[in-house]
């Protein structure tokens, strides 16, 4: 009998993570792959929505990993000090260690995981996604069949299964106020879903309060980010930006369609330097 193995995929809620369970089951319909979603319980709706599409394409149930102990519970534990890029305990306790939970009886007891990776043919190399555990196998299949965003992106189309809603507005998965978000994320946050921002207003106060020195966003509070004329501010500087990008651009006459920029690209931030392989794949 051949030794036990099990063959394990992350999805995010983000683009990259759909085009590789979309290109195993295209490309490897026999793996028994588990799909797993590791909830932070402070996701958008429109994650939810797009993991019952997902589902639906895959025709697989994608196992939600809830954590044992909620964020309230870790931002006590942390003396309320909200997480940030440099402490990022959220991922620590919210993602991976539930993922360790689900896993660690069976790398131990010897059982080989093979893991899917959406790790893309044009990023750079990356950490965050190298394997913890001798029995852990590190797979990369997008980079490995030279799949590159346009690729992601036309896998994604052409399955029916399509992007997430909020990419009209933010260029990450993960959670509603996460720390890695731009300025215009913010303020796009409180316009689309105010009650979460309203609920991350609440966590920066309860954390100024008790002495932590994060803000959610660099250099000002969310209360002042969401000020009129603060917020007019942050929305023209966009538009300048985005009209400064396209007019650099190279036009391509074949193509009628607006370039579909991200928000990473319209402020220049490398993708690597702006999120995490396990949040925001
Ligand atoms: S999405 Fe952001 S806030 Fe949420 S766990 Fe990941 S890094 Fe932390």
């Amino acid at each position: 009998m051949s030794a036990p193995e099990r063959h394990i995929l992350g999805i995010s809620g983000g683009r990259d993570s759909a085009a590789l369970a979309v290109f195993m089951r295209q490309h490897h319909p026999d793996l028994p792959i588990e799909y797993f979603f590791t909830d932070t319980g402070k996701e958008l709706p429109e994650v939810y929505t797009f993991l019952d599409r997902l589902e639906g394409f895959l025709g697989k149930t994608i196992r939600r990993l809830n954590p044992d102990r909620d964020f309230d519970f870790w931002l006590k534990e942390y003396n309320n000090f909200l997480p940030s890029p440099r402490t990022r305990w959220c991922t620590r306790q919210l993602k991976l260690r539930p993922l360790e939970h689900w896993l660690r009886p069976d790398l131990e007891a010897g059982v080989t995981v093979h893991s899917y990776v959406a790790i893309r043919a044009d990023e750079p190399s990356r950490e965050g996604y190298q394997s913890t555990h001798p029995n852990m196998k590190v797979h990369l299949p997008l980079r490995e069949a030279g799949i590159d965003r346009a690729g992601v992106l036309e896998i994604l189309r052409q399955s029916d299964v399509g992007e997430p809603a909020y990419y009209d507005w933010r260029s990450r998965s993960g959670c509603t106020f996460c720390f890695f978000q731009q300025k215009i994320e913010w303020v796009r946050l409180y316009r689309n879903h105010e009650d979460r921002f309203m609920e991350a207003v609440n966590y920066e106060k309860t954390a100024l309060e008790d002495g932590s020195p994060f803000t959610w966003s660099d250099g000002e509070s969310l209360i002042d980010l969401i000020e009129p004329k603060r917020m007019q501010a942050i929305e023209d500087d966009y538009a300048a930006r985005i009209t400064r990008l396209r007019a650099r651009r190279p036009r391509n006459p074949l193509s009628a369609k607006t370039p579909d920029e991200t928000v990473d690209d319209v402020y220049g931030i490398d993708e690597a330097d702006g999120g995490c392989v396990i949040c925001h794949k």
